[in-house]
C-alpha cells in the first residue's frame, strides 16, 4: 500500500468582519480515520473546505502525498471525495441514474461503470432502494447516497463534514460502519459534535475549539491521560450549582431521579469514587481547559 499522508502547516483563515476561523492549523493525517470533533462555530467545516480547495486560507501550507494541495486544485480533486455539510437539494432522480450519470461525468464508461455503481450501492445499503427518487429518501438513506457519490472513483481522501447530524442512532452506527470499512483504505477526515461518532472508529481524533486544534491523539491513549484524575457522586439536582462552584464538573447526567456529576480532580474530592475516562471527559476538559466551558451548555 502506498503511504498516505495529510500534512497541514500553519494553515489560518479570518473571514471579512473579523472572525478568525482558523489559527495557526498544524496536523498530519495518515490513513485510517481521523474524527474532528468540536463545537458549533470551531471552525470545522472551514477547514474541510480549505482541504477540499474549496477556498483558500489566508496563509499556510497543505499537502497531500505529493500534491501541493493549494497550488493543484486540480490534482487534488482528483483524488477527493467529499460530502458538505449541507448538501442542497436532493434530485428527483433514482439513486441509480444519479450514480451513473455522475460516473459517466467522472469518466466511468461501459461495464466498469456498472460495477462501480452496483458495488457502491450495495456498500452503503442502497441496493434495494436504488430505484426510489433521491428526494423521496430518509435523511440516514440521503447521507448514504451522498457517500456513494463522494466515493465515486475511488478517492484516496475522503472528508465528511458532519454528516450522521440528525440521523437515529441505528442510521449513525449503520453509516459509521460503511466509513470504517473505507477508512481501511485511505484516508478519512470525519468532522462531527457528536462523541460517539469517533469513540470507536476513528484510530485518531483532534479536537477542535475557536479556530484551534487544542488536542490530537489515539483516543484511547487520550483517555488514558485523564486516568486517576475523574471522579464521579450521585447528588440532588439542587446541589449540582454549589459542586459547580467548588470542583470542576465535567457533565451532569440525570440517573434514576439523582444527577450523577463527572468531576476531574488531582485529589479525590470527599464522598466522590473514582471513574473510568470516557472520550466525552477527554472533550469536555480540553474545552474547559481553553476557556470553552460555554460550549458546553
Ligand atoms: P463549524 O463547522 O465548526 O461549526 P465553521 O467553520 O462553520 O465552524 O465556522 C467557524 C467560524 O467562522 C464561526 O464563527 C462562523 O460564524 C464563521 N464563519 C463561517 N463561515 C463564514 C463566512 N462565510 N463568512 C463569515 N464568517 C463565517
Ligand atoms: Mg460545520
Amino acid at each position: 500500500m502506498m503511504p498516505l499522508s495529510l500534512h497541514l502547516k500553519g494553515v489560518s483563515k479570518a473571514y471579512p468582519g473579523g472572525v478568525q476561523a482558523l489559527q495557526d492549523i498544524n496536523l498530519q493525517i495518515g490513513r485510517g480515520m481521523f474524527g474532528l470533533l468540536g463545537p458549533n462555530g470551531a471552525g470545522k467545516s472551514t477547514l474541510m473546505r480549505t482541504i477540499a480547495t474549496l477556498q483558500q486560507p489566508d496563509t499556510g501550507s497543505i499537502t497531500f502525498d505529493d500534491i501541493d494541495v493549494l497550488r493543484d486544485q486540480t490534482a487534488l480533486r482528483r483524488v477527493l471525495g467529499y460530502l458538505p455539510q449541507e448538501f442542497g437539494a436532493y434530485p428527483r432522480t433514482s439513486a441509480l441514474t444519479m450514480l451513473k450519470h455522475l460516473a459517466a461525468l467522472k469518466g466511468i464508461h461501459g461495464p466498469q461503470q456498472q460495477t462501480v455503481v452496483e458495488s457502491l450501492l450495495h456498500k452503503t445499503n442502497l441496493w434495494e432502494a436504488r430505484h426510489k427518487s433521491i428526494d423521496k429518501f430518509s435523511g440516514g438513506m440521503k447521507q448514504r447516497y451522498g457517500i456513494a457519490q463522494a466515493l465515486l472513483g475511488n478517492p484516496s481522501l475522503l472528508i465528511v463534514d458532519e454528516p450522521t447530524a440528525g440521523l437515529d442512532p441505528a442510521e449513525r452506527r449503520r453509516f459509521q460502519n460503511i466509513l470504517a470499512e473505507v477508512g481501511e483504505e485511505t484516508v478519512v477526515i470525519l468532522s462531527t459534535h457528536i462523541v460517539d461518532d469517533v469513540k470507536e472508529l476513528c484510530s485518531q481524533v483532534g479536537i477542535m475549539g475557536r479556530g484551534r486544534i487544542l488536542k490530537v491523539g489515539e483516543p484511547r491513549l487520550l483517555m488514558e491521560e485523564l486516568r486517576g484524575k475523574l471522579w464521579t457522586v450521585l447528588v440532588e439536582r439542587s446541589e449540582v450549582a454549589a459542586l459547580r462552584a467548588s470542583h470542576i464538573v465535567l457533565s451532569t447526567r440525570l440517573k434514576a431521579g439523582a444527577t450523577e456529576i463527572r468531576v476531574l480532580s488531582e485529589t479525590q474530592p470527599g464522598g466522590m469514587q473514582p471513574a473510568s475516562p470516557e472520550l466525552e471527559d477527554v472533550y469536555f476538559s480540553t474545552l474547559i481547559a481553553n476557556d470553552l466551558r460555554d460550549n458546553l451548555e
